[in-house]
């Protein structure tokens, strides 16, 4: 039940709650290449990675329900090649949504795979989402394929939930990050899915070191980083961390650490009082980080972290 909950607070409450419904969630948009032979399908949930193989395509990750024909349309527009895989970076709605209708599409003749925290909570049904089954998992680390064909499957810790991959296609020097890299903001923590604030710094950072080749970094929503900007998320994070446990050791507040972050002019972008384009239903850079401070001294007392989707920000814009 307690999963039901948080699904729901993800895909309705935390989108009815300011006010827009499924129908103000920004469509699909046409297909993008990244490099080489990896696109990105933007909308209708989290983006969709998708990567042309010799003799199939893969995708990562599959958008809301009922996108399947959608996607399908977008990868039509650059090959004919059937999808033979899809690879899930963590076990969320808008991730996973369109996963069975695609295996049914084509065929059922799709391989899925995904972290083994993320298959056990993909394969547990939640409130008005069915099971998705996996094929293959991995714990840590995982390759499948050689050459221009290769895919590393990469895993370092909790952070946006318990099963956070990174998936890395090497031959494209490009990698998707799913949600624990979002926006290119302080990252949505769900407790309930094993998300943990505390873990966050820790995996971003041991993926940061242990990833080599990568020079495009695919959100779990929104746009395409640099490797540049990946680390100054990293070092956002965890300055985040470490501020929030230096400002509780002094007796102070989460709105105490913000200041003393604002202070410091190279995180400026991730302190923004504006709303990201394409993320009209959530919340800024700054509301997110101050509820992520929040939840760090939660977890730092021990107490049980709280799924937070979006607060007010007083300076939006
Ligand atoms: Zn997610």
């Amino acid at each position: 039940m307690k999963r039901l909950a948080v699904l729901g607070a993800i895909v309705t409450c935390g989108l009815t709650a300011v006010g827009v419904t499924a129908q103000g969630l920004p469509g699909i948009t046409e297909i993008e290449q990244v490099s080489g032979n990896v696109y990105k399908i933007f909308g209708a949930g989290g983006n969709t990675t998708v990567f042309v193989r010799a003799n199939d395509v893969v995708l990562v990750d599959t958008k809301l329900p009922n996108s399947g024909d959608a996607i399908l349309a977008e990868v039509a527009r650059i090959t004919d090649k059937p999808v033979g895989m899809i690879i899930n970076t963590h076990s969320h709605p808008d991730h996973i949504g369109s996963n069975n209708q695609l295996e049914t599409l084509s065929g059922d003749g799709i391989e899925v795979i995904a972290h083994v925290n993320t298959e056990r909570r993909m394969e547990t049904a939640g409130g008005p989402f069915g099971v998705a089954e996996v094929d293959r998992s991995y714990s840590t680390q995982m390759t499948i394929g050689d050459g221009a064909d290769q895919i590393d499957l990469y895993y370092f810790g909790a952070g946006h939930t318990d099963g956070d991959a990174f998936i890395v296609f090497p031959a494209a020097r490009a990698m998707a990050a799913g949600d624990i890299y979002a926006w290119h903001m302080s990252p949505l923590i769900d407790p309930g899915s094993g998300g943990s604030m505390l873990a966050l710094p820790t995996t971003l950072t041991a993926a940061y070191y242990s990833i080599p080749g990568v020079d495009y970094v695919i959100q779990g929503h929104g746009n395409v980083s640099t490797w540049a900007e990946f680390r100054s998320f990293t070092q956002f994070n965890r300055a985040l961390v470490a501020t929030a446990e230096q400002t509780l050791q002094n007796g102070g507040t989460p709105e105490q650490a913000l200041e003393a972050m604002e202070r410091n002019p190279s995180f400026a972008i991730f302190l923004d009082h504006a709303i990201k384009p394409g993320l009209q239903y959530g919340g800024t850079p700054w509301a997110r980080a101050l509820i992520n401070l929040r939840l760090t001294f939660q977890e730092l007392r021990g107490e049980t972290p709280t799924l937070v989707m979006n607060i007010p920000d007083p300076h939006q814009h």
